[in-house]
């Protein structure tokens, strides 16, 4: 079956059957709701559904009945499934794009690229029925079977973030039910159209059986009910390290598997012999794409201090000639952060370190939700700005005196999710990279970087130790069976 063509079109989010609603494979109404508006202008977008606990658990019945038999498709059938929900996706990219940049204050390429990160997520799921599900195991009797294969795990839970809200979602959703699992999913609420309910959509057109895939929109409280329901048997947890820290003490009290991606800190090194251009260009993008709202944002420019001020001035230069504003309305290159809660905590981080001894190059202000580019110049350890994760468009710089001052600075935060390093000599680049305690780094780029077949996750409190895409995905979304068939009995005394 190919994607459904011209009336679904317009049919995909539109009409909005899905108002007030959960999904668990039809269309429920939810017994309590709340408004969901934009950033950029406050503008009431949708009359949203939050999940009671009586319909997450109605919905979890429903994933564990249809998992089972989910199950048993042929694994090219869970793949065919994929292919043709990322064909939709494809198609229908138009109209998501629209959703991710009202509800998330995304700004246009920052959408493109979330929707085709996220296409690419469905194709590399079903790509993964290409390897093998488990192995032989030598046997002491040469005529016993015995081997290890992998089973799906049941029910995935699934708790989503807002600010990458589709492909956030996707990694986990897409390699959790190719891999024969049924998923339920918690989107963030000031998303949940974006990273919610365009899923379930998706799913449900692709033609995925009733009850595999289910959706139940809500806050922190929904969250922990997942968490703590006895038929979910995994949960991938992407968010804070704060609530990360909550939801893995729940889930080890309950036994459950969990996967936890959470906050970054995560510097980039510049060093002496670098492209200084590029450097900032690529510094400029790490700090200031998505408003510094990425777990991956390069949080710390760690600067040689021969360049230093040439870095300063040229990324002081480039921070002003960015436009802030409606992404709606003009091609602006950052859009609002989410709220006044995450713009009022980053403004405090940025007023601590200036009272600390720091400087502002340019920026420090705001007008509603729109913050601008900020340059902190003089940042030290011990600094808010150093020490914590700022979630908004703000690039410390802080000077190294040497190669050991630069990895002993990138070193001193408890995370460990990504790191760059400029240089102009790769070997230097390489033989730092080994020091740094991180689950991604990259020579001669920034921090961001996204791939579907690359283990995408971190180390210290940045994660505990799982990771998304790659062969990993048969890590995180099965679990190993022993099994062993002889033709006779074992004989016993
Ligand atoms: P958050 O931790 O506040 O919320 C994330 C999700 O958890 C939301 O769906 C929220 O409703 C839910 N939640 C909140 N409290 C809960 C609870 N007690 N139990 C269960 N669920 C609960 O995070 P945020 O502010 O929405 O997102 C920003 C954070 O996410 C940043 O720290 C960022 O670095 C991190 N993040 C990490 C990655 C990664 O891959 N490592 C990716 C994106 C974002």
């Amino acid at each position: 079956m190919g994607p459904q063509q011209d009336s679904a079109v317009t049919a995909f989010l539109e009409p909005r059957a899905w108002e007030g609603c959960f999904y668990d494979g039809k269309w429920r109404p939810a017994s309590n709701r709340f408004e969901s508006c934009s950033p950029s202008t406050g503008k009431l977008l949708a009359h949203l559904g939050t999940t009671s606990k009586s319909e997450l658990a109605q919905a979890i019945a429903v994933a564990g009945k249809a998992q089972l038999n989910w199950a048993r498709q042929p694994i090219a059938a869970r793949a065919e499934v994929m292919r043709r929900a990322a064909e939709l996706l494809a198609l229908h990219s138009e109209e998501l794009a629209g959703w991710l940049v009202r509800e998330g204050g995304s700004i246009r390429p920052k959408a493109a690229f979330e929707i085709q990160s996220a296409v690419d997520e469905l194709h590399h799921a079903a790509g993964l029925i290409t390897h093998s599900e488990g192995q032989v195991i030598s046997s002491p009797d040469p005529d016993r079977l015995s081997f290890s294969r992998r089973l799906p795990i049941g029910i995935v839970g699934v708790i989503t973030p807002w600010n990458v809200p589709l492909l956030l979602a996707m990694r986990s959703v897409a390699p959790a039910l190719v891999l024969g699992n049924a998923v339920v999913l918690k989107p963030d609420p000031h998303t949940s159209v974006s990273g919610g309910i365009a899923l379930a959509r998706l799913f449900e057109m692709a033609g995925l059986p009733e009850g595999v895939f289910c959706m139940t929109p809500g806050g922190a409280e929904v969250g922990e009910a997942l968490v703590e329901a006895p038929g979910v048997r995994m949960i991938t947890f992407t968010g804070s390290t704060h609530v990360g820290r909550r939801v893995g003490e729940l889930a080890g009290r309950n036994l459950k598997r969990v996967a936890l991606e959470l906050g970054g800190n995560s510097p980039m090194l510049v060093l002496d012999d670098c492209d200084i251009k590029k450097a900032v260009a690529a510094g400029a993008f790490g700090s200031f794409h998505h408003q510094g709202q990425i777990c991956m944002a390069t949080s710390r420019h760690i600067v040689s201090r021969a360049i230093a001020d040439q870095y300063v001035e040229l990324l002081v230069q480039k921070a002003r000639s960015l436009a802030v504003g409606d992404p709606e309305l003009s091609d602006v290159a950052l859009g609002p952060l989410i709220n006044s809660r995450q713009r009022d905590r980053a403004h405090d981080i940025v007023t601590r370190s200036i009272a600390a001894g720091a400087e502002i190059a340019t920026g420090g202000k705001y007008n509603a939700l729109f913050y601008e580019p900020t340059v902190l110049t003089g940042v030290t350890p011990g600094m808010a700005a150093f020490d914590d994760e700022i979630f908004a468009p703000v690039a410390p710089i802080i000077v190294a005196e040497d190669d050991e001052h630069a990895l002993e600075l990138a070193a001193a935060t408890p995370y460990g999710l990504a790191a760059a390093i400029q240089t102009g000599d790769i070997g230097r680049g390489l033989r730092l990279a080994r020091r740094l305690r991180v689950g991604m780094i990259h020579i001669n780029d920034q921090t961001i970087v996204d791939l579907p077949q690359a283990p995408m996750g971190g180390m210290g409190q940045s994660g505990n130790g799982s990771r998304f895409g790659s062969l990993s995905s048969w890590e995180d979304f099965t679990e190993w069976q022993w099994l062993t068939a002889s033709s006779s009995p074992a004989l016993y005394p």
